[in-house]
Parts: structure tokens; sequence; C-alpha cells
């Protein structure tokens, strides 16, 4: 039988989630947009922003941060593939799938950090864009991505600073208005799941929207990277920019 105390510790309970909900509230993120899903392989967050939505309010830097901080210090799990995919008027939905890590072999890189080092073809031609914190490229494999890299050379999200944090989002929404296309899905992966060790997040473009807003205005700078892996230093340069990666059918540099 329920006592006045378990009664009264009933109503404190609820006056105490009462008030962290508002407490989260008065920072801008609906709890509910915390609440991890378990999907195949991993957990989803669903926020009823979208990613512009968040940006605009100057809420992704809590967001994200908020996400990180559940996935790597209550969950504890390191080895990750992040995805952003966006649900129209109903927001985005995050994902993190971890539970294929074993499979993984972690970053194979060249003898360059591509992301750091400009002092090569490969960098040079497919950087489009210096931002104070952050760079944007064309994709290195030629694919219809464009990727987005902090300045400094970190290796996970939860490595950058609040202003960081704040100016990735606000740099890569930025670079989508001025494109002046649409996003299908971001990636970013972390641990195992990298190919690359310096942090990047991949924004991946639909085909048609690709041939018009980007393939056309940068055909130079695609047509300097294609001729990178099309002339005789072909091997060495994938060797000095990717290391003894394997490419799937995707890329644009995959075996001739
Ligand atoms: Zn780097």
């Amino acid at each position: 039988m329920a006592t006045k105390e378990d009664d009264l510790a009933d109503e404190f309970s609820k006056l105490s989630t009462k008030t962290q909900n508002e407490i989260k509230l008065s920072n801008g993120i609906d709890p509910t947009w915390l609440t991890a899903h378990s999907i195949k392989d991993g957990y989803s967050f669903w926020c009823q922003l979208t990613l512009k939505q968040l940006v605009d309010r100057q809420l992704s830097q809590t967001y994200f941060q908020e996400l990180i901080f559940i996935i790597e210090k209550e969950q504890q799990i390191y080895d990750f593939h992040m995805r952003l995919d966006p649900k129209g008027q109903n927001g985005l939905t995050v994902d993190f799938l971890y539970k294929t890590a074993a499979n993984k072999l972690g970053p194979d890189q060249g003898d360059v950090c591509i992301s750091c080092d400009m002092n090569n073809p490969l960098s040079q031609s497919s950087l489009i864009k210096k931002n104070p914190t952050t760079c944007i490229w064309l994709d290195a494999q030629l694919r219809n991505k464009l990727i987005i890299t902090p300045r400094r050379h970190i290796e996970r999200l939860s490595q950058m600073s609040e202003e960081e944090m704040t100016q990735f989002w606000q740099d890569a929404q930025a670079i989508l208005n001025e494109e002046g296309c649409n996003w299908e899905t971001m990636i970013l992966n972390h641990g195992k799941y990298r190919t690359h060790s310096h942090l990047h997040m991949k924004i991946n473009i639909g085909q048609t929207q690709w041939i018009r807003c980007i393939g056309n205005k940068y055909k130079e700078k695609i047509q300097q990277m294609q001729n990178l892996f099309a002339c005789e230093e072909r091997d060495t340069n994938i060797k000095k920019y990717f290391g003894n990666r394997k490419f799937n059918k995707w890329s644009g540099i995959k075996k001739q």
C-alpha cells in the first residue's frame, strides 16, 4: 500500500523531472530530441527541427554536443558512423551506427594529411573555400560530395570547442545556401569507421543538383583532380594521398 511518503516521493520525482525538462527547454532543446531509439546496428535520434532551423535558431552546437555526450560519455561508444537524414518538414534524424565496428580497419592514409597539408596538387585543386575555422572541399575521390573539415587537425566532433562547433554547422549550411543545393545525407565517421584520420563531414548531393550547381561551376578543378589520377603518376599519387585504401564502386578513382 502506498504511504504518504511514497506519494510525496512521487510528487517530488514528477516535480524534479518537470524542472529538468524546463531546464532543457530553456536552452531550446526539446528532451524528446535526445531520446535514443534502437535501430539495426545502433541508435537513432529524431529532432523536429531541420538542420537549417537548428542553425538559424543557434541550437546546432548545443544539440550536437548533447548527442555526442550521450554516445561517447554515457554509452562509451567511440567507433561510430554518424548519419544525418533530412525528413522534410519533419526535421531530421541523426543515426549512430556502431555495431559493425569489429569489421572496420580505421584510417589508412597516405604520406600527407590532405586536409592539413596544402602543399600538394590534390589539396590545392579540391579546396573550394577557406573559412576562419573550417575548409570546404570537393571530394578527393571525385564523388558527388562536398566535404567540410575543421582547420585544426582534430579527429572527433567532441574535440571541438563550442565556437568551432557553432561555426562548423553554420559553415555547412552556408555552403549549401551559396551553391544553391539540397543535401541527401551528411556523414561523420569516428574511430574505426574512418578511412582518413582528420575529422571530415561528407555532404552527399543528388546527381541532378550536383551537375547543375557544382559540376559546372568547378569544372576546371574537377578536371585538375581527374588528371592527377589519369597520368603516369597515378599509382604514386594514389599511394601518396590514400595509402593502401581500397576504393568502392562509387569512387571516381577506382581501378581503371
Ligand atoms: Zn589533418
